[in-house]
């Protein structure tokens, strides 16, 4: 067969449900039965539940970010660069390249999987100033800016900065946020040995949420156990509470408290990339309304994964439920809509996505964990074995998973080390600046560049 009659399936997104589809396409799909093209940003996937153990400096950045040239099936075209917006009728994507060149992508087949981005609120001075934990470099950025409070307040004669510089605030008690205060807390709590001129009582952690319990998917008694170990190791845990005000030096609580601090991370939820409202189709609470076989109603060849949709949760079987926004979905998400859009080509029927949650599971660093695996509720060192295994087995290359297990025992043995790279230190690297998400366009802008552009490549 010609190869250029050969259809052309277009996957935007390289995270856990764009991985998990292409690599099912390169599996499954004969070289001429279509071409396959990926758009990403990054040349790596992104393991994103250990990206506190990044910040916290137990695993290395590469360990986490998996090539996407390493499968030995790999033949996808991958464009770097990032989807700013679809035109559902053109079947074009607008791309803008990793050098800011915008160009035009037809498919005929698109599957929508750019995830999602830190969720922010009109709070005063928040973008400017609050730090994200969504990427690798928001991770190492973080990680060298903790040590430099320290370093920084070491050095410091006036009591004011030191203790400014030595309060830490998290916002947002889900695993993200939990996670990474209690790593970090960690990194903090043994890095302070090696500062002996620093009082370490001066050195204060808060993990705060507007929610009146911490990761409440955990249940009544794990999520007390899991803030039982939180308060011993000194975190002040505040639930019911959010931030109303955020400056450079200081951080205003809604109940009235000033934290002088410089260290604020927002970790308070995500929300459907930006790319989703680009399409001028229906949402739910953002993410793309799609069905059980996720494709867009209406629109034959376009279907949506991740984050970045709204998955009827069919294992749930309650009227309107859709999936949580987990890497454990978007990975399974990946591979089935992988089949259905081979069944599609093929004229053959689609399957409904239906997989029942397995669990949570909570890494605080050292020996602390909690986890829930099909509802078994564990703590400390079982819930950590849980932990780790569950992830090094989810590591999708055998060299990650080395990396990773590697930079476990190494951390076992040699314990934390507190190395500021100083890579990023004149880098902007606040929300406003991490996440990229005032370069989409709106439905309009999209139709006006397409028509505008002539043909489309393809
Ligand atoms: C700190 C942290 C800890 C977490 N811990 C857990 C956990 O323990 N268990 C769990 O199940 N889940 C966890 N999650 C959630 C989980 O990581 C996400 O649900 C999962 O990554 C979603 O997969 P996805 O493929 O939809 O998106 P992602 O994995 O985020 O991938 C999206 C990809 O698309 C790319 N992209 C973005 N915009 C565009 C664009 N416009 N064009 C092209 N590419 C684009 C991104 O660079 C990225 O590579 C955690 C998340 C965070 C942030």
């Amino acid at each position: 067969m010609d190869i250029v009659t050969r259809p052309r399936i277009l996957v935007v997104g390289a995270g856990f449900a764009g991985v998990g589809c292409v690599r099912r396409l390169e599996r499954r799909l004969a070289p001429d039965e279509a071409s396959v093209t990926l758009v990403t940003p990054y040349s790596y996937q992104l393991y994103l539940p250990l990206l506190p153990q990044v910040a916290s400096g137990v695993l290395t950045p590469q360990s986490i970010a998996l090539s996407l040239r390493r499968s030995r099936k790999y033949r996808t075209r991958i464009i770097p660069g990032g989807a700013i917006g679809v035109d559902l009728k053109a079947k074009v994507c607008v791309i803008r390249t990793i050098t800011d060149e915008i160009v035009n992508e037809q498919y005929d087949y698109i599957v929508l999987a750019p995830g999602s981005v830190t969720r922010t609120f009109d709070i005063p001075g928040l973008v400017d100033n609050a730090f994200g934990m969504k990427t690798l470099a928001e991770a190492a950025y973080i990680r060298d800016h903790v040590i430099s409070q320290l370093d920084l307040a070491d050095a410091s004669h006036d009591p004011g900065e030191r203790t400014s510089r030595l309060q830490f605030v998290v916002v947002g008690g889900g695993y993200a946020g939990t996670e990474t205060a209690a790593c970090l807390q960690r990194l903090t709590h043994s890095a302070v040995k090696r500062y002996p001129r620093l009082d370490p009582r001066l050195i204060r952690w808060h993990l705060i949420d507007i929610a009146p319990k911490l990761m409440p998917e955990l249940g009544e008694k794990l999520g007390r156990s899991a803030q039982e170990v939180l308060r011993r190791r000194g975190i002040e845990v505040s639930l019911g509470v959010s931030i109303k005000q955020a400056g450079p030096h200081e951080v205003t609580f809604t109940d009235g408290r000033v934290v002088p601090t410089r260290t604020l991370i927002w970790t308070a939820g995500v929300v459907a990339s930006p790319l989703i409202a680009t399409l001028g189709a229906e949402t739910v609470r953002g993410r793309l309304a799609v069905t059980a076989e996720m494709n867009l109603p209406g629109n034959d060849g376009v279907f949506a994964v991740g984050d970045a949709a709204a998955v009827p949760d069919q294992a749930k079987g309650e009227e309107g439920a859709i999936c949580p926004p987990t890497a454990q979905h978007a990975m399974r998400q990946g591979k089935r809509v992988a089949d259905n859009v081979i069944a599609t080509l093929r004229n053959q029927p689609m399957q409904p996505y239906v997989h029942k949650d397995l669990g949570l599971v909570v890494d605080l660093g050292g020996r602390d964990a909690v986890s829930k695996p099909l509802g078994v509720e564990l703590h400390g060192l079982p819930a950590q074995a849980v932990a780790r295994g569950y992830h090094w087995g989810a590591l999708r290359t055998n060299v990650a998973k080395t990396r990773v297990m590697t930079n476990w025992l190494l951390n076992a043995v040699a314990g934390d080390d507190f190395v500021r790279t100083g890579f990023q230190a004149r880098r902007p690297a606040k929300l406003k600046d991490s996440e990229y998400t005032d370069s989409y366009l709106t439905p309009e802008q999209v139709r006006a560049h397409v028509e505008g552009a002539g043909p489309a490549q393809g």
